[in-house]
């Protein structure tokens, strides 16, 4: 019959490791499932590849799977596979000396950081030993591939040493039974550990059942090749991996073998609901290693502005036991990052030219996070800005440019990328702004959303050329053909009339000169303030009442060719006071163009005032 148990000692660094794994507080125990099943995989895959090269292989028969069972009376949990198992030597070999990587890293992070407390080795998977987080004692069932080894039963309850004896009546592969701790105990109700099971082993290959009930029944599909894969398995798969059930909009299937293999599947949901009002987005690309779940929310593997996308990225390169905390690993995320937004950059360019419409109604929803790309993200704004659209003054309504093509229309020798920041195009059109651009024919960008502002003001430069709001008091325009003479005002009368409305206005203006800008329009206000536009002037407010009360001081700009304005300089003289009355409405008019005017009631009064002398 079988020889007694034999026991051995643990080695001298496994006996440290499980010290700690032991008397550690750490709250996310449940990964000794993923570990446990992971193992499982593994030895399952080994198996198939084994089957290729021998002909002898004990229970030939076997389904490749794994099995859970649960019982919660026993407060057992025992996970089974039909993988290559282990003989007596390998059972030593392997669960007994620290030969294996993943729990030598743990280590040495360990003695690098001093920690004693071990918060670390939910970040790490110690693998096998991770067990012991929840295990009174773990019984190891094991039955080697090999032909004429014999079954047997590792035991131990992780305080020192093991046991090993002969166990018949085990078919092949390994079956491992938990004793739970009574605090532990949870982890033998079969809903605990389905829940568990779903969110880190989905898409193992092999099947996983539960109680005899199958739980892994999606397929990784990031892995396989992209021409066999049909739209509406691609749906089918967004839906269960985010938890959505709209379409996605667009995706990205991909996979790289240099500087990293990465297999990728990334999508844009249909809307933006950050846009909807709902609350902002947390990351939710899953990053895994060989279709095992690491971090289904990994913070770094994308930047921020990125936190629309959702998929799956999976590298071979990433350990399973990776930590988030020592500096080589976070340098692989990082470079990681650096590949898949490239990549996806490039996949948007790819979309914006070969698929113009889609990518509009992509970019209305989503066009935001683009905005908040180029304004911040330093390493990729370059790439990003490039993808920015703007309705223009030359397009149609609705329509966009990129800065790109608005660039390769540059008139004569403009240097500079005008921009107007306004409420919608009617509001810019019909505002006095534009008209002296349209007379020289200069297109201008419309943008219509207030982050524009502090895009624009980031972004400053596309192409080497400047990004100039077309509403900046320093905006300097060519000069336009002479008009007839008696078109206008004589620069002698523009000088008198500038300096009377200077002094008759007052506080309310820092300058006012003759204007280069204007056509149809009589006169126009440009914030004195450098550093303050008018759209900053009205966030300000918003936000603080206190800072809109500091009195507002404008350059205006007048039009010497404007009949309210010649009107003005005849009459300033013969009707003082009614000239009076016109020349702050003309300033408050400019305001309000400028959505400057705090408050229009002093407006409406003199407007009545000036409506009786019709
Ligand atoms: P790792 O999986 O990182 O190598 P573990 O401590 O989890 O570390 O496992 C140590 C070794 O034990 C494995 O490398 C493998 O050779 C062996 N092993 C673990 N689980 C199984 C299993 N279910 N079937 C066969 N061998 C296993």
């Amino acid at each position: 019959m079988s020889t007694p148990p034999q026991t051995f000692e643990f080695q001298a660094e496994i006996k440290q490791l499980l010290d700690i794994v032991i008397h550690s507080l750490y709250t996310e125990k449940e990964i000794f499932i993923r570990e446990l099943v992971s193992n499982a995989s593994d030895a399952l895959e080994k198996l198939r590849h084994t089957k290729l090269v021998e002909k002898e292989i004990v229970d030939e028969n076997l389904e490749l799977e794994v099995n859970l069972t649960t019982d919660d009376k026993a407060k057992t949990l025992t996970i089974q596979d039909f993988g290559i198992g282990m003989s007596r030597a390998e059972l030593v070999e392997n669960l007994g000396t620290i030969a294996h990587s993943g729990s030598k890293a743990f280590l040495k992070s360990l003695s690098e950081t001093g920690q004693k407390n071990a918060n670390l080795i939910g970040q790490f998977g110690v693998g096998f030993y991770s067990a012991f987080m929840v295990a009174k004692s773990v019984k190891v069932y094991s039955r080697s591939w090999r032909a004429g080894e014999p079954g047997q039963l590792w035991t131990s309850d992780g305080a020192g040493s093991y046991a090993i004896e002969e166990s018949e009546g085990q078919s092949r592969g390994v079956k491992i039974v938990i004793e739970l701790k009574d605090e532990c105990a949870e982890f033998s109700q079969e809903w605990k550990v389905k829940e568990i099971l779903e969110r880190y082993s989905a898409f193992v290959s092999f099947p996983i059942n539960l109680n005899g009930k199958r739980i892994n029944t999606v397929q990784a599909l990031w892995l396989r090749s992209k021409n066999e894969i049909k739209d509406e398995e691609y749906t089918e798969f967004y839906k269960f991996q985010s938890h959505a059930f709209d379409e996605p909009r667009l995706r990205l299937h991909f996979s790289a073998d240099a500087p990293l293999s990465i297999n990728a599947l990334l999508f844009v949901p249909k809307e933006n609901t950050e846009k909807l009002g709902f609350s902002r987005l947390e990351p939710a690309v899953s990053l895994y290693c060989r279709k095992v779940l690491i971090d289904a929310k990994p913070k770094d593997l994308l930047p921020e502005w990125l936190r629309f996308l959702k998929g799956v990225v999976d590298s071979e390169d990433l350990p399973l036991n990776i930590s988030r905390e020592t500096m080589q690993d976070r340098a692989l995320i990082e470079k990681l990052n650096k590949v898949i937004t490239k990549r996806f950059i490039k996949f948007l360019e790819e979309e914006a030219k070969n698929r113009p419409d889609a990518y509009q109604e992509f970019y209305s929803q989503f066009g935001i996070f683009l905005k908040e790309g180029a304004a911040i993200d330093y390493t990729h704004k370059d790439q990003v800005v490039k993808l920015l659209r703007y309705e223009s003054s030359l397009t149609e309504k609705g329509k966009t440019t990129s800065l790109a093509d608005y660039v390769s229309r540059f008139q004569g020798d403009q240097k500079e990328i005008y921009y107007l920041i306004g409420p919608n195009r009617e509001a810019l059109e019909s505002g006095p702004y534009l008209e002296g651009f349209k007379a020289r024919n200069l297109e201008v960008l419309f943008c219509y959303e207030p982050v524009d502002e502090y895009v624009m003001s980031n972004v400053r430069e596309f192409d080497g050329k400047k990004l100039v709001g077309a509403d900046h008091a320093d905006v300097k325009l060519a000069d336009l053909p002479k008009p007839p003479e008696d078109d206008g005002l004589t620069a002698e009368q523009t000088t008198a009339l500038a300096t009377w409305l200077k002094e008759t206005l007052g506080e309310r203006v820092a300058d006012v000169k003759a204007s280069d800008r204007l056509v149809g329009s009589p006169a126009l206000a440009l914030n004195s303030d450098k550093f303050m536009s008018p759209q900053m002037r009205r966030m300000m407010k918003a936000m603080n009442k206190d800072s809109a009360e500091t009195p507002l001081k404008v350059n205006l700009e007048i039009n010497p060719r404007h009949p309210v304005i010649k009107r003005l300089q005849a009459t300033r003289e013969s009707a003082p006071e009614k000239a009076r009355l016109v020349a702050e409405q003309v300033l408050d008019n400019a305001l309000i163009s400028a959505g400057l005017l705090d408050d229009p009631t002093k407006m409406v009064a003199r407007l009545y005032k000036l409506l009786e002398s019709v």
